[in-house]
């Protein structure tokens, strides 16, 4: 797979590095492939996934249309017998750091880590309806999470979006498709649930909402609950296909009075998963809720290497088996983890570290506002203290003041932003996440009026 909506330079990279020979490609995208084409020195051919009259004229070279292909074949194949740890597909990392490093799935691994996810699914959702399961991310993106895996061993339908995003196309097809399971990063969400608001609308047959990619802030889980939905909060990446952890609590947790406070965490590690928690001279920190190091992780369906980068292999793999996510992670004796940060957006302000996402989770919380997010500004005495950027809520005028007042008491006072700044919009990854590099860029001059003391 590749995303679309990465920089020509790295469509070309990752289509080169991966020795893709032949690119299926949907009509939408066939003037990227126009613009890189000459770049793409293994290519054969061009499949363009369209029935034969709506075939788009182009300047690809050796272009077949998808149904004529499958027109000629016959209805029935034997199914060939492969090798279960051979290649079954390849995945990039977002390349938000360098170029985009490739994860490279077996069969083996792809069919363990459905396993995984249909047993989550089946353990969550309302057993009345039929099952229908929709990915409300794109393929490229870690395989759109296994769904298309999961939907058929569940026998479930399988809804696919394809490329309208907006609130208004997915509420239609979540309710037009009797969607009962579907997944997608926080920012989609927070803005369906803008769109139920404005418009007085309920989610009539959405059992259970799967979120991760970032963190869900707790005024997210909370607002899906009051409609009825499940919250399940996952944790994962690119290199671990991606499901890592899932929300799924203990028995006495689904019922205490710290239930939301649990589900707020990115979750507990699904089965075959191990992970730890480890400092910076790689002693393994205890499971204690409140030690932070670096999350590593193994797996069955936890990559061992990058495909064909030594290079970035050395860097984030163990020599005995352990993959180094980059995150920043509590782990507690119940095995709940908790994302405090990816280790490069950590803010260093006296010495200690604030947690981005605690401070943007935090300001979610406050109904008017739509995002947030938070990085760190050099300050003369320590080092860095945080900016708040924020999108305010549609028809919403709050400002400064107000917003610093209810974060007090919700963030200890010494995370409280020194200045928060109000945008139209936050820059995003072709993933929907916050896209922090951009924003650092953004704000590479910034500097604080009056450094606080
Ligand atoms: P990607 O490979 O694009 O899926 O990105 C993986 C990264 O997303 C992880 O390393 C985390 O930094 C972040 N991430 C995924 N799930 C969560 C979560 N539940 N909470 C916080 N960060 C998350």
């Amino acid at each position: 797979t590749v995303n679309p909506r990465l920089h020509a330079d790295q469509i070309a990279y990752v289509l080169n590095h991966a020795d893709d020979r032949y690119v299926f490609t949907d009509t939408t995208f066939v003037p990227i492939l126009e613009r890189v084409a000459d770049r793409l020195t293994g290519v054969r051919g061009y499949i363009i996934l369209a029935p034969a009259s709506a075939m788009p004229p182009t300047s690809l070279p050796n272009v077949m249309c998808y149904e004529t292909l499958l027109a000629e074949q016959p209805a029935q194949i034997d199914w060939p017998v492969l090798d279960e740890n051979s290649a079954s597909s390849l995945c990039y990392t977002s390349g938000t750091t360098g170029a985009p490093k490739g994860a490279l799935y077996s069969h083996r691994s792809t069919v363990l880590h459905a396993f995984s996810g249909c047993m989550a699914e089946m353990m969550s959702s309302r057993p009345e309806r039929e099952r229908a399961l929709m990915p409300i991310v794109p393929m490229f993106h870690v395989n759109a999470w296994g769904f298309p895996y999961c939907a058929p061993m569940l026998g479930a339908k399988l809804v696919l979006p394809g490329p309208a995003h907006d609130s208004a196309s997915l509420y239609e097809l979540l309710e037009g498709e009797r969607v009962t399971a579907a997944g997608a990063v926080p920012v989609i969400w927070l803005q369906l649930l803008a769109y139920l608001e404005e418009h007085n609308k309920e989610l009539g047959a959405l059992g259970s909402l799967r979120v991760g990619g970032s963190a869900a802030p707790q005024s997210l889980i909370e607002a899906y609950e009051r409609r009825g939905i499940e919250v399940i909060h996952g944790w994962g990446m690119t290199e671990t296909s991606p499901v890592g952890t899932t929300g799924s609590l203990k028995w006495t947790h689904r019922n205490g009075p710290e239930r939301l406070a649990y589900q707020s965490k990115a979750g507990r590690c699904v089965f075959g998963v191990d992970m730890k928690i480890v400092d910076e001279a790689g002693n393994t920190l205890p499971d204690d809720g409140t030690s932070q190091g670096e999350l590593y992780v193994r797996g069955p369906w936890v990559a061992s290497a990058y495909y064909d980068n030594p290079d970035a292999t050395a860097i984030s793999f163990t020599p005995d088996g352990w993959f180094r996510t980059g995150d920043i992670a509590t782990l507690d004796g119940d095995g709940y983890l908790a994302i405090t940060d990816r280790s490069k957006d950590l803010i260093k302000s006296g010495g200690e570290w604030i947690s981005s996402i605690d401070l943007e989770n935090a300001a979610v919380g406050h109904p008017e506002v739509a995002e947030a997010a938070a990085i760190g500004i050099e300050h003369p005495r320590w080092a860095e203290r945080p900016l708040l950027i924020v999108v305010r809520r549609n028809g919403s005028t709050i400002g400064r003041e107000e917003l610093m007042a209810y974060l007090e008491g919700k963030v200890a006072k010494w995370w409280l932003p020194d200045e928060i700044e109000f945008v139209v919009e936050l820059p995003h990854t072709a993933t929907g996440k916050v896209s922090k590099k951009t924003l650092r860029e953004q704000y590479a001059a910034f500097r604080f009026a009056q450094p606080g003391v």
